[in-house]
């Protein structure tokens, strides 16, 4: 049982031409990855992410912090794309501009056929040097946990925007642009939490945008939404594509 949607929100978007999407955590559950506000699960159960996802945990423990992402890498290494990855890469071409805007680090957005994603906070996939911030690749070639850099020996951490670090200018400026052309934003899957992508949805909505949240749970985007759809993103975004045309 799905809730029921107002036509209104397929009318707005028959009229759409520019479509902003901005996904959060929420888009992945489904695939099986747990979001940050879920409770972690198994061996990394008894630590929070904010003790975990910071530079400062890293220059602490930096084995630990590498063995954890070692195993959500592995974790979305077996998951797949869901029926809400699939339904917005499939949504694109049905407008003259749609940007996706995610702040999830694991590329499932990608894998289901998304192009172009404005990945806010990095991918988990990548490397990088932690002293340098150099990109080093996705293979790394050195047995020590973590591996060590091939240019100056230092630790290698993954390619995501830690807790106090900042994310790129360049990435967010295209992110806001996206924001502030769109006719509709759809918010999905997001607590709302974690700033500056928490900021975007009242940029869209000050320029005019028809904003619509996606999530089955309450968040502090209430208030500002035009529309609030609570219920899972797989089967309201795969229903919002079948109805669509
Ligand atoms: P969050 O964990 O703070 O919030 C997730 C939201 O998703 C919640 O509001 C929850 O109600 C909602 N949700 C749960 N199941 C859903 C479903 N089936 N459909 C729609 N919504 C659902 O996540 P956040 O707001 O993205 O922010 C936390 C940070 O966590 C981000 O920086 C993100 O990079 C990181 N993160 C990413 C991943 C990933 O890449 N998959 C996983 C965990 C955390």
């Amino acid at each position: 049982m799905m809730i029921e949607i107002p036509k209104i929100l397929l009318e707005t978007l028959r009229d759409a031409k520019a479509v902003a999407v901005l996904t959060g955590a929420g888009i992945s559950a489904e695939s099986g990855i747990p979001t940050f506000r879920d409770a972690q699960t198994g061996l990394w159960a008894r630590y929070s992410p904010e003790d975990l996802a910071t530079p400062q945990a890293f220059h602490r423990n930096p084995r630990m912090v590498w063995e954890w992402y070692q195993w959500r890498r592995q974790l979305v290494l077996e998951a797949t794309p869901n029926a809400g990855h699939l339904a917005l890469a499939a949504m694109a071409d049905r407008f003259e501009s749609f940007r996706l805007i995610t702040q999830n680090v694991d590329g499932l957005h990608q894998r289901a056929g998304s192009k172009d994603v404005l990945e806010l906070h990095g991918n988990l996939f990548r490397n990088l040097c932690f002293r340098e911030g150099i990109e080093l690749g996705p293979s790394l070639d050195s047995p020590e946990i973590p591996p060590r850099c091939p240019h100056c020996g230092g630790p290698i951490r993954p390619g995501v925007i830690w807790f106090g670090e900042n994310v790129s200018e360049s990435l967010y400026e295209e992110s806001l642009e996206a924001c502030r052309r769109a006719d509709v934003l759809l918010v999905i899957g997001t607590s709302g939490l974690v700033h500056p992508a928490a900021g975007l949805p009242a940029k869209a909505k000050q320029a005019g945008a028809f904003v619509v949240e996606i999530n089955p749970e309450p968040t502090p985007l209430n208030t500002l939404v035009d529309l609030s759809l609570r219920d899972k993103s797989g089967s309201v975004l795969a229903w919002i594509l079948e109805n669509l045309s």
